[in-house]
């Protein structure tokens, strides 16, 4: 899937989509964030909140350019967890999402069907959802809420929104506004799709030589010999947090997921202007947004920054052992420093003595809301009497990320350097 996508103009097949759920997002969310902020109630995570908007308009929706329908789940959750927990400016949200209907697509989609686009700014991503994953995240949402706010380093896609637009003739679409990894202001060289498993984990590399924007995966990253290169602190640190989102991902039953891989090489920097398409259509009149991501996800020199890498170099590496590993949990002013989209929004690369390398890392764990259902388990027991049982499914999946249980702690392979012998590269 390629990084850049094609901007939503009037003549395209999606425009009338694209404006409604931005209109829907414009009203509905400015509705709940315009009331006075109060604490959740268990309520909250199965109200719906219903608009019907048309040419005329009424009372409590303006007119619309379309008739439509737009249904916002939970929303009182939903801007807790992006005011709260994720931190993000509720002006600045909306602004993103809707100051200027502007959207780009991503090229075909995958083969789930959903759709992706990307707001003019580049920092939100709205993916078109099937109804089970609708079903499915509301099902896990009280879970899903606990695990982020426990874990505010999370990995795992950062959900901001849920929502439904209903078209006159009755089709729905669901669909979820989620944080995007990559930033707007740095090109990405390479990109893998990593799954933990071989199976159909391929993408031809003679199409890869021609197609710098091209999502690789596990096989292309093994036969590239690719590893993160993570000094101790940091690999301790990413791979404990991976270890507690990987654990939640088993204990609701999800499979299929992703880590995201996304580099960035300093040197080569962003010369080979990959996006720069983009960034001509999305950087006028953007009083907020890029600069604010920079500092909410750590610019270089912000103030919180700096406090974080000197938390992260007091750290003494001998401890960081499996009982000893403390995620920052501290809070900064209103805005959490995250741990690993703290350098130029992303982690760069270090080595043994925790020296910076030229390489940034943007990474995370997308596409979580496939459930082990019935269906999938048995076209993996196919898949796996195909090939490599060992290599299919959640298990395998899981095993990328998690040590196995009660064997001697190890680093999961292929995806972090285990050349090291410095004590902490096998204590986690
Ligand atoms: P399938 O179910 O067939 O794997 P999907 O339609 O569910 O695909 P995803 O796996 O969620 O799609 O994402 C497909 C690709 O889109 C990813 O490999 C990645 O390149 C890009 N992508 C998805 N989510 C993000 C994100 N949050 N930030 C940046 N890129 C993303
Ligand atoms: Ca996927
Ligand atoms: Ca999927």
């Amino acid at each position: 899937m390629p990084l850049v996508g094609n901007l939503i103009g009037e003549d395209h097949v999606n425009y009338v989509l694209m404006y409604n759920m931005l209109t829907g997002i414009r009203i509905g969310v400015s509705r709940c964030q315009a009331k006075i902020k109060r604490p959740l109630t268990i309520e909250d995570f199965t109200a719906r909140h219903k608009f019907s908007f048309d040419i005329v308009g009424n009372e409590l929706t303006p007119s619309a350019k379309y008739d439509f329908k737009f249904k916002d789940y939970a929303p009182w959750v939903f801007r807790t967890l992006r005011e709260d927990i994720f931190h993000l400016d509720p002006a600045d949200y909306l602004l993103s999402l809707t100051a200027k209907y502007i959207l780009s697509e991503l090229g075909s989609p995958g083969k789930s069907g959903s759709f992706f686009y990307f707001s003019r700014d580049y920092r939100f991503i709205i993916k078109t959802i099937r109804h089970s994953e609708h079903k499915f995240l509301l099902s896990i949402l009280p879970q899903y809420f606990d695990h982020v706010k426990e874990n505010p380093h999370t990995l795992l896609s950062r959900f901001y929104g849920l929502h439904r637009v209903k078209l006159p003739r009755g089709r729905k679409i669901h669909f979820v506004i989620m944080n995007n990894l990559f930033p707007p202001h740095k090109d990405i060289h390479e990109t893998y799709d990593l799954k933990g498993s071989t199976v159909g984990r391929e993408y031809p590399e003679d199409k890869a030589a021609r197609n710098p924007r091209a999502v690789l995966k596990d096989l292309n990253w093994i036969k590239r010999g690719k590893a993160l290169d993570l000094g101790p602190e940091k690999r301790a640190l990413l791979t404990e947090q991976l270890r507690r989102d990987a654990e939640f991902l088993r204990g609701v039953n999800v499979m299929d997921y992703s880590l995201l891989v996304g580099i960035h090489n300093m040197q080569r920097g962003n010369r080979d202007n990959v996006r720069r398409n983009t960034l001509k259509v999305f950087s006028p009149d953007l009083p907020n947004s890029l600069g604010r991501s920079k500092t909410t996800s750590g610019g270089h020199k912000s103030p919180e920054a700096i406090a974080m890498r000197r938390a992260m170099r007091s750290s003494d590496p001998k401890r960081l052992g499996k009982h000893t590993i403390r995620l920052p949990e501290e809070d900064i002013g209103d805005r959490l420093q995250l741990i690993f989209y703290q350098d130029e929004a992303g982690l760069r690369a270090t080595d043994e003595g925790n020296e910076g390398l030229d390489v940034i890392y943007y990474l995370g764990v997308i596409d979580i809301l496939t459930p082990y259902s019935l269906v999938k388990r048995a076209e993996h027991l196919w898949k796996g009497l195909k090939a490599d049982r060992t290599c299919v499914g959640f298990t395998s999946c899981a095993a990328v990320f998690l040590p196995p249980p009660r064997s001697p702690a190890r680093l999961p392979r292929p995806f972090v350097h285990t050349a090291s012998s410095h004590p902490s590269a096998t204590a986690v």
